[in-house]
């Protein structure tokens, strides 16, 4: 057995492990750190990989992040927010659809007004999508940003029952970098314990190729993920982001940034196992064939666009975003054939959920949690 095969075959990985095989840089050795992700995932999360109908709602946002392409500072482009029918009827043609699960995604605003919307929303999906197929109607994740506890319970409440959260980097220094100074690592930290305490599945992520980003700040990341206790990883490649204020700074190349992007879904399976991981779509911005390559090393997630194409142009966090003109039924078939080729199968008419929130729950023994009762 060589030395990578012997560390890829562990359960447990020290920090030196976990940046080692960060470091792989020859093809043949990437090609085996992918065939023991894809393994992982097959025997730890099964050969299903789950689509979450995303419905990007609004483009209006109260923040300033300097990577984000629809940022408030950004007076280029037009602000949108879709009206509660068309929210709702998106989320219905999920379901119809089979995809089992919506995300619902925003910028971020705290006002009461916004508040009310997305419960209204989440609740009317909920009762809206029940059926024979769908017994507790779709699966709703939220990514609507940092909120308050109260906020948090009443949306879980009203039946979001996953939320995502991305942390962008664990590196307070990093952190500090990318943000302005009114927003610190401390609040996204309370915010996802708020998460977890509430009973949401909480997935979390970063940008790969940060600006300075060296690669024990990836490990780094790696290990937060399993400190944490996450049960979800949406990870993407730094692109940078017309109308962001790091436009001036330089990104990785392209290939570069898409295999080391790569290289962090694989280790993060190997490390974590039973949790879910996203194929984000901005892999599929650094090539064609981005997010069949992310499920072939590990992931078992992808997020096809259900937002109304008009819509969709405004709603660009980094240059470059694909599928801005595609009708959801095109993305829906093209999809499924982009994870048929990496031999894996849809999962179609079912939530998904990370087999990592389960075993914690149990693990915990709480059988009071009401999602765990509602979703056996
Ligand atoms: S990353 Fe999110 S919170 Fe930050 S500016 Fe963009 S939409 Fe707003």
């Amino acid at each position: 057995m060589t030395l990578l095969s012997s560390l890829l075959a562990q359960t447990g990985f020290s920090d030196a492990d976990i940046l080692a095989l960060l470091r792989l840089e020859d093809e043949t050795d990437i090609a085996q750190l992918r065939q023991a992700a894809f393994e992982v995932a097959t025997r730890e999360v099964g050969n299903s990989v789950y689509c979450r109908g995303l419905v990007e709602i609004s483009n209006l946002c109260v923040r300033d992040c300097l990577y984000c392409g629809i940022r408030k500072s950004n007076h280029a482009i037009s602000r949108y927010s879709l009206d509660a029918q068309t929210v709702i009827e998106a989320a219905t043609w999920a379901a119809r659809t089979g995809y089992g699960s919506c995300v619902l995604q925003a910028g971020e605003r705290q006002d009461a007004a916004f508040v009310r919307f997305i419960e209204d929303c989440v609740r009317e999906i909920k009762q809206r999508t029940i059926s024979e197929t769908l017994p507790q109607g779709l699966g709703i994740t939220l990514s609507l940003g940092e909120q308050s506890l109260e906020t948090y319970r009443r949306w879980f409440n009203a039946g979001a029952h996953r939320y995502l959260l991305r942390i962008e980097t664990s590196s307070p220094a990093l952190f500090a970098r990318i943000h302005p100074r009114e927003q610190s690592i401390k609040s996204r930290l309370q915010a996802l314990a708020d998460l977890a305490s509430v009973g949401f599945q909480v997935g979390t992520g970063v940008m790969i190729g940060l600006p300075e980003q060296t690669l024990e700040d990836l490990a780094a990341d790696i290990r937060f993920f399993a400190d944490r206790d996450i049960d979800m990883i949406g990870m993407g490649p730094y692109i940078t982001a017309t109308g962001g204020a790091m436009t001036d700074e330089s990104m990785m190349p392209s290939h570069d940034l898409l295999q080391l992007s790569l290289k962090m879904i694989a280790v993060t399976r190997l490390v974590l196992r039973d949790v879910n991981i996203a194929a984000t779509t901005a892999l599929q911005t650094l090539a064609a064939d981005g997010r069949e390559r992310g499920i072939a090393f590990g992931a078992n997630v992808v997020m096809p666009n259900m937002t109304p194409v008009e819509a969709r142009a405004n709603y660009q966090l980094y240059d470059g975003k694909v599928c801005l003109n595609e009708s959801r039924e095109e993305c829906s078939g093209c999809l499924a054939r982009r994870i048929l080729s990496v031999g894996r199968h849809v999962g179609h008419n079912a939530w998904g959920d990370s087999k990592h929130y389960g075993r914690r729950n149990d693990a915990r023994d709480t059988p009071k949690n009401s999602l765990q009762s509602r979703q056996r």
